[in-house]
């Protein structure tokens, strides 16, 4: 288990994202990355580090079960930002069938996370010291204790995250007065988007992440928990 290197002592907290964006990278340098699942959170940072002329590379998440929007979206920010992506090795759906069984993310969502998210993420982070996220404390209960910044054991990185303190509102403020592209299933009640058998639309009186695994205990994909 990689142990936490020692930092300064600063209060991460009162930092707004672009000072901490700008912390980090003058800290960790090329060592620092950014990964990316092509919703709203993924078109502030990204737009952020450009606007910052900070030149962190961005690892896709991709399970390979993303809805075309998310790939259109991806490639528009492609596009407009120049974003070169480090794209982690995942084994197809239809391995995934064979070794498991089929749609696995009805029968073991956990498993199935971890085989699609968890397993290439370790993997895409090895060269790393530090890791940029897009997580908020209001998406959920179980990210309302997100700190701005800490030491990821499982990873054996320092785990960034600059929205931490935003709500919806002002990410979607920022991406509307900055005209960046963002997926626009958004727009039709996917407050939160992930793979397509496990993301509902949602009414605008329920939690931002309830159409995730809904119908189920499931909250997390796993891969910003500790153990799993
Ligand atoms: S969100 Fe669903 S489909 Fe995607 S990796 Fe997790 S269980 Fe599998």
């Amino acid at each position: 288990m990689a142990t936490a290197p020692p930092l300064p002592e600063l209060d991460f907290e009162a930092m707004p994202a672009e000072e901490l964006l700008r912390w980090g990278y003058e800290e960790f340098g090329d060592k620092l990355c950014l990964t990316c699942s092509w919703q709203k959170q993924s078109s502030v940072l990204v737009h952020m580090v450009s606007e910052l002329g900070l030149d962190i590379p961005v690892i896709e998440l991709d399970t390979q079960l993303f809805f075309r929007e998310s790939y259109e979206t991806r490639d528009r920010l492609v596009e407009r930002y120049g974003l070169t992506l480090q794209s982690p090795q995942v084994i197809t759906v239809a391995e995934q069938h064979k070794r498991e069984g089929p749609n696995l993310w009805e029968s073991d969502p956990d498993r199935c996370c971890h085989i699609r998210k968890v397993e290439p993420l370790l993997e895409a982070l090895e060269p790393y010291e530090g890791w940029i996220a897009g997580i908020r404390r209001d998406q959920s209960p179980s990210r309302a204790a997100t700190p701005k910044l800490q030491w990821s054991d499982r990873y054996g990185v320092w785990k960034f995250h600059p929205l931490a303190d935003w709500d919806e509102k002002r990410v979607w403020a920022y991406i509307q007065v900055n005209e960046i592209p963002y997926n626009p299933l958004h727009e039709s009640g996917y407050r939160s988007i992930g793979c397509i058998p496990c993301t509902r639309p949602t009414s605008p009186d329920q939690e931002e992440r309830a159409g995730r695994w809904a119908g189920s205990d499931k909250l997390e994909c796993g891969i910003h928990v500790e153990t799993k």
